[in-house]
């Protein structure tokens, strides 16, 4: 799932070999300064400094790095400590298979998953292949060093579950990769990382979630990209729920998101079809009407049911409802939200929102917020993308910015309750992951999948 707003995309060549990726598991942010790992029996390379300490552990050894004033520090209770340095210091593995496996690799303690967002959690990791640890200002930065291919099966087990079908897992393998190869150079300019572990680059959890069929299904696809109409690869974002229709790239990451539409997330001939793009008129029966009993879109509960979902999910997704969703607030949850989080600082009563701009999935673009202030003067607001809309109306983030809202009045005409009735799950822009999964769960191959979701591209295969 991919979140932040987006430099316009950048024409991106093919790769002429597979890439190696740098991804951040512990970032300067997450504010550590101390990590702890569990290593299996067999030899390591240290290097620090130019020099190379090679250290053979009998049996399962834990082993810690501490920043300490401008040094990394690296020791174990047996050993003591290993070393000290003031540069950085790597981890290499010398001994077992280079290649992800269920739980292989080395076990890193308190790592931060939906960094930001409202599940934000810590847990315990495994990470396959070799490490960087750097001191960024007194903070730990933990850095995890590997082949593309290896890379791209631990995402398609972190974004959703290993128990998908295989034409969802190649899907899903294929989009992140042409994703991966458009943004691996310009996502975190600046730090000893290209891209970060968490949903503002591609969820990444390492080979803790893996399962064999996973890496055969990964390789099926090895080196393919999507390829837009102009020859270049295609920055195929994607998120957990359209909500029935895409939206546009256009609205959310600006003119240069090139072969992503805002089509109808349902089979050719639906009726679904017949509400793209939404408005104001049809948002309401859209998202809350009696259409929804018979909505065949690839997302919709009646393809992929609620109850079968949580299967499907990240090991870090909410079960919840991820097609049509709810979100409640009393009066003065709300003010607060708006005054800490859009800012309006004057707020001392809400009357209204308006969607100044709605994109093709309902999501609004431009929210106006209609208010009091503690003098009684009548006052406006807009809230201008859908990332700050989302960041706006909840504790950390809300669902998606599709949504209709009721309100709940006293007798003497004011707002008690406010009730957002919303669709869909992050941006909705390119592959919709439940759809996919619908799709896959229906029959359809891979190609056809990704035909649905980049339809102006074509599958290139580029190592
Ligand atoms: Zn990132
Ligand atoms: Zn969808």
């Amino acid at each position: 799932m991919v979140e932040i707003r987006e430099p316009d995309v950048l024409k991106t060549p093919f790769p002429k070999e597979e890439p190696v990726c740098r991804v951040g598991i512990v970032l300067e942010e997450d504010n550590k300064t101390f990590i702890e790992m569990d290593l299996g029996a067999g030899e390591y390379h240290l290097e620090a400094d130019q020099k190379t300490i090679p250290v053979k552990f009998d049996s399962r050894t834990s082993l810690s790095i501490k920043v300490s004033g401008d040094h990394l520090e690296c020791g174990n209770r047996e050993k003591g400590d290993i070393l000290k340095t003031q540069g950085f210091l790597r981890l290499i593995p010398r001994t077992g298979k280079k290649e992800p496996s269920p739980r292989s690799g080395i076990l890193m303690k308190g790592i931060v998953a939906g960094r930001g967002f409202h599940w934000q959690k810590e847990v315990d990791l495994t990470f396959p292949d070799q490490f960087e640890f750097h001191n960024r200002n007194g903070k730990l930065v933990v850095v995890n060093v590997l082949p593309m291919e290896s890379y791209l099966t631990c995402v398609v087990t972190s974004e959703m579950s290993a128990t998908c079908p295989p034409e969802f897992i190649k899907a899903q393998a294929t989009a992140a990769r042409s994703w991966m190869l458009v943004f691996l150079k310009n996502k975190h300019i600046d730090e000893p990382f290209s891209i970060c572990n968490d949903d503002c680059c591609q969820r990444y959890q390492g080979t803790t979630h893996l399962s064999e069929g996973v890496a055969q299904h990964v390789a099926e696809t090895r080196g393919m990209c999507i390829v837009t109409y102009e020859g270049y690869i295609c920055g195929a974002y994607y998120s957990k729920s359209c909500g029935g229709i895409m939206e546009s790239a256009r609205n959310i990451f600006g003119e240069g998101a090139v072969g992503i539409s805002a089509a109808t997330d349902a089979p050719p001939d639906s009726p679904t079809a017949l509400f793209n793009p939404i408005t104001e008129e049809n948002a309401r029966e859209w998202i809350m009407g009696d259409f929804l009993k018979k909505s065949d879109s690839f997302c919709s509960p009646n393809t992929c049911p609620e109850e079968k979902l949580p299967q499907f999910l990240g090991a870090v997704d909410e079960a919840g409802h991820y097609y049509r969703w709810q979100k409640q607030y009393a009066h003065e949850e709300l003010v607060q939200y708006l005054k800490t989080k859009a800012e309006i600082k004057d707020i001392a009563e809400f009357i209204d929102f308006q969607a100044k701009f709605r994109g093709n999935s309902g999501r609004i673009h431009e929210l106006e917020v209609l208010y009091k202030d503690s003098g009684g003067n009548r006052k406006k607001r807009t809230i201008k993308s859908q990332y700050q809309i989302r960041n706006a109306l909840h504790e950390k983030f809300l669902f998606s910015s599709a949504f209709v809202w009721d309100f709940e009045k006293d007798d003497t005409g004011k707002i008690m309750k406010i009730v957002l009735h919303g669709a869909g799950w992050g941006h909705g822009v390119g592959l919709c992951q439940i759809g996919a999964l619908g799709m896959a769960l229906k029959g359809y191959s891979y190609t056809d999948i990704l035909k649905h979701y980049y339809g102006k591209t074509s599958l290139v295969k580029a190592y």
